[in-house]
């Protein structure tokens, strides 16, 4: 290990990930490319086939044109007036659901609100009016429930977008709606291109195994085993005594911790592979360390790899479980990442 934690992005996953959905493809690249890192992220996405970027905030647009990318990019987030003007300088396209926006950007995607309830707006009168603009170059809608397989909202969602499609006068629009969940579930809501994020990156938006769908992971987070010590039954490790042992064994330090976005929530909750093998996180996780029992005999020293994302012999961690054991979801888990945690790429 050359750093006390790495996040190792495989960009070659990332290319082929793109290359396995459906496209015409716009590759989601907001918040730093879901903590994958954005330029290297960008060159895969392109290499893999996607033709449009979207972000969520005119600084992102910036940063992309500042990287020369030239492909289009649509900002999706609400927009000050201030951001406004820094994202149609960035020459991206805005979402827009109102009359002001629609007039202050030179090219934008009307979006109407089918039931997310959060941007775009439910009025069709509205939405038809802002469709007829002759600078709207999109229209569009976001699923809330694409990634729970038996809600009804989501086809209601579907139908609704569809009627509104049926209300609109022309043809020179491109038509997007479908998240990574409803690209994969739903050949009818791809319209003209699908909006994927989360899918790019090699993770499940059904918080199941992303390989079910022929994609790879790209993101595995490593570190090493700092110090080892032997603790006796009865002795605790960690803030506020959470742990303690009941056998004789052996308690492995990793320089890893909520510092760097290993969260709180997994104390005592959470397996890292050491030596091919899973052991579990034991006592609180802290600003900068983590300890996990090694075990009684451990075959595993000080200096050896530690994997709490990722492979290591036949084992494996994904995202997808640390986020379970976190409560929360993959998303939350890879863009959670501090930027403490340096981002190595590789192909
Ligand atoms: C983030 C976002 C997406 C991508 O969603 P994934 O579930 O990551 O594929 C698509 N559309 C909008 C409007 C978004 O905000």
């Amino acid at each position: 290990m050359t750093d006390r934690a790495v996040a190792r992005i495989d960009v070659g996953a990332i290319e082929r990930n793109c290359a396995r959905l459906p496209q015409p493809l716009c590759a989601v690249v907001k918040a730093d490319a879901y903590g994958h890192g954005l330029g290297p992220t960008v060159e895969a996405v392109l290499a893999g086939g996607a033709t449009w970027l979207a972000v969520a905030t005119a600084a992102e647009a910036a940063e992309l044109r500042r990287l020369a990318v030239d492909v289009p990019v649509l900002v999706m987030g609400a927009l000050t007036r201030d951001e406004l003007r820094v994202a149609t300088d960035a020459d991206a396209d805005v979402v827009a659901w109102s009359e002001e926006v629609a007039e202050a950007a030179p090219r934008v995607h009307v979006k109407l609100d089918t039931g997310m309830g959060r941007l775009g707006t439910r009025d069709r009168e509205l939405a038809l009016r802002l469709a007829a603009r002759p600078n709207t170059v999109g229209l569009m809608t976001h699923f809330a429930t694409a990634d729970e397989l038996d809600d009804d909202l989501f086809p209601a969602q579907l139908e609704a977008f569809q009627e509104f499609l049926g209300d609109v006068a022309r043809d020179d629009v491109l038509v997007h709606a479908a998240n990574s969940a409803a690209a994969l579930r739903e050949p009818a809501a791809h319209f003209d291109m699908v909006r994927c994020g989360v899918a790019i990156y090699g993770l499940d938006p059904f918080q199941d195994d992303p390989g079910t769908h022929g994609l790879e992971p790209a993101l595995s987070l490593h570190s090493w085993l700092a110090s080892v010590r032997r603790i006796e039954p009865g002795e605790s490790v960690g803030y506020g005594r959470r742990w303690r042992a009941r056998e004789p064994t052996w308690v492995g330090t990793v320089p890893v911790g909520y510092g760097d976005g290993w969260r709180r929530a997994l104390t005592n909750d959470c397996d890292v592979l050491i030596g091919g093998r899973r052991h579990p996180l034991v006592g609180t996780v802290s600003m900068d360390n983590v300890t996990v029992d090694l075990g009684p005999d451990p075959e595993v020293d000080v200096g050896d790899e530690v994997v709490l994302i990722g492979s290591q012999g036949e084992e494996r961690i994904l995202a997808e479980e640390v986020a379970r054991r976190m409560g929360t979801i993959n998303y939350e888990v890879t863009t959670g990442l501090l930027p403490r945690i340096r981002r190595e790429h590789f192909r």
